[in-house]
C-alpha cells in the first residue's frame, strides 16, 4: 500500500509518499506560497536530485493536483498512475477532547475538525483544506487524520485542568491538550523498543525541542503530563514563543503599550522566546555561536532556555516519583550536544551520567548517550512524525478495506 502523508498549513503543504511494504519514502516535497502566482513546488524523489518549480497555484486543490501530477510524471515521478496512491494521512494539530487516536475521515470527523477551529485558529483550517483538496482529486481513497493532541488525551484531570473558574472548561473547553503527540509517542515507543522493556513499566521524559518545544512525562506507557497547554504557547521557552510567563503580564502589557488582543498574541507567539532575549536570533545554532563569541544577550537566551527545560525535567521526575529514561528529539534535541550536556550535567542528582564522547558523536541514528553506570538511560532518537502518520493511516485504512467480522 502506498500512502500520501500530508501536512497542510494555511499557505503551504508538505508531503511524503510511503511504500508501506518496506516503510520506505518514495518521494517528499512541499508547495509553498499557495494562493500566489509565484507558488513554489519542491519535489525530491528518493535518491534523485531535487526539483524546484515556480508557478501559479491558487488553492490547496490545485496544489494537490500539482503534487499528484509530479508523482506520476514519467521522468520525475515515483508512481505509474494515480491509482497507486491507496490512502492519504493528514496531520491535524487539534483534536480537542473528541479524538484520542487516529481516525478515518467521514463527514462527522470533518465537522468536528471544523468545530475545533476556535481552539486552533491558526492550524486546523489549513488541515481541513488539505483533506478537502485530496477528496476533490482522489474521491475514492480512504483518508485518515492523525492529531497532535491525541496521545495526550490520557492525561489525568490533575494535569490537564487549569485552576480557573469551571465555566471556561465546561463552556469553552479551556484545559491542557498538549501537542507534538505524534513525536512524543514515536520516540517513547522507539526508546522502549531499543532498551528492550515494555513502555508500561518505564518512567520516561521525552523532550521534543525544535523551533517549538515540549516536554512530556510518560507513566504506565501513557502521556501523564506535557508542557504545552490549551495552545502551543505554554511551557518551554521556544524560538519565538515565550512559554510560561505570569499571566498578569498580558493585561499589563496591553494597558502599558496599548496593545490589542491580536498584537499581544503576536508578541507572545512571534516576538518572544530566544528571539526576544537574544535581540533578534531565533535559531539555536546562531545563538550558541554568538554566545561563544561573547555576545551576552545570546548567552542569556541560551541559559534561560536550558534552565527552563531543566526545570521541567525536574518537575516531571517529581510528578512521576522518579525517572528511568530521558529522550531528546527534534532540531535542537537531535543536533545540539552542547545543549544536551548543559542540561544533563546539572541533573546528576537524578542519577543522570552522560557519556561525553557518545553525546558528541556525529550520527543520524538512534543512540544512547548516557554512561553504562548511569541510573537513567539518556537517548537521542530522531523523530519521524510522517512515518507515524503513515503507520496509523495504513492501520486505519486497512481496517476500512477489510470488512470486520
Ligand atoms: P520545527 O519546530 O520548525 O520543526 P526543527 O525541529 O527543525 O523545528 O528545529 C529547528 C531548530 O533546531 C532551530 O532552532 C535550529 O537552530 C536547531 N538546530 C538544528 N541543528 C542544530 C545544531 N547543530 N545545534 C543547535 N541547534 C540546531
Amino acid at each position: 500500500m502506498n500512502i500520501l502523508v500530508i501536512n497542510a498549513g494555511s499557505s503551504s503543504l508538505k508531503y511524503q509518499v510511503f511504500d508501506m511494504t518496506t516503510e520506505s519514502v518514495l518521494a517528499r516535497g512541499k508547495v509553498e506560497r499557495i494562493g500566489m502566482e509565484t507558488a513554489m513546488l519542491t519535489h525530491e524523489p528518493t535518491g534523485r536530485p531535487e526539483l524546484r518549480e515556480v508557478s501559479e497555484i491558487l488553492d490547496h486543490t490545485s496544489a494537490i493536483r500539482r503534487v499528484l501530477r509530479i508523482l506520476i510524471d514519467p521522468k520525475e515521478g515515483v508512481l505509474r498512475s494515480i491509482e497507486e496512491v491507496h490512502a492519504a494521512g493528514h496531520r491535524v494539530v487539534h483534536g480537542g477532547e473528541a479524538f484520542s487516536g487516529s481516525v478515518k475521515v467521514d463527514d462527522k470527523v470533518k465537522e468536528e475538525i471544523k468545530r475545533l477551529f476556535d481552539l486552533a485558529p491558526l492550524h486546523n483550517p489549513g488541515a481541513l483544506t488539505g483533506i478537502l483538496a485530496v477528496e476533490a482529486n482522489l474521491p475514492d481513497i480512504p483518508q485518515v487524520v492523525v492529531f497532535d493532541t491525541a496521545f495526550h488525551q490520557t492525561m489525568p484531570p490533575v494535569a490537564f485542568r487549569y485552576p480557573i473558574p469551571n465555566v471556561f472548561y465546561r463552556k469553552h473547553g479551556v484545559r491542557r491538550y498538549g501537542f507534538h503527540g505524534t513525536s512524543h509517542q514515536y520516540v517513547s515507543d522507539r526508546a522502549a523498543e531499543l532498551i528492550g522493556k515494555p513502555l508500561e513499566q518505564m518512567k520516561m521524559i521525552t523532550c521534543h525541542i525544535g523551533n517549538g518545544g515540549s516536554v512530556t512525562a510518560i507513566l504506565d506507557g501513557k502521556s501523564f503530563d506535557t508542557s504545552m497547554g490549551m495552545t502551543p504557547l505554554e511551557g518551554l521557552m521556544m524560538g519565538t514563543r515565550s512559554g510560561d510567563i505570569d499571566p498578569a503580564i498580558v493585561p499589563f502589557a496591553m494597558d502599558k503599550e496599548d496593545l490589542s488582543l491580536n498584537e499581544v498574541n503576536s508578541m507572545l507567539n512571534k516576538h518572544s522566546g530566544l528571539f526576544a532575549v537574544s535581540g533578534g536570533m531565533g535559531d539555536m545554532r546562531e545563538i550558541i555561536e554568538a554566545a561563544g563569541e561573547g555576545d551576552r544577550n545570546a548567552k542569556l537566551a541560551f541559559d534561560m532556555y536550558e534552565y527552563r527545560l531543566r526545570k521541567y525535567i525536574g518537575a516531571y521526575a517529581a510528578a512521576m516519583n522518579g525517572i528511568d529514561t530521558l529522550v531528546f528529539t527534534a532540531g535542537v534535541g537531535e543536533n545540539s550536544a552542547y545543549l544536551r550536556k548543559a542540561v544533563c550535567d546539572k541533573l546528576t542528582f537524578l542519577g543522570i551520567q552522560l557519556d561525553d564522547s557518545a553525546n558528541e558523536a556525529r550520527s543520524r541514528d538512534d543512540r544512547r548517550i548516557s554512561s553504562p553506570d548511569s541510573r537513567v538511560e539518556v537517548w537521542v532518537i530522531p523523530t519521524n512524525e510522517e512515518l507515524m502518520i503513515a503507520r496509523d493511516t495504513f492501520r486505519e485504512a486497512s481496517k476500512a478495506l477489510t470488512p470486520q467480522a
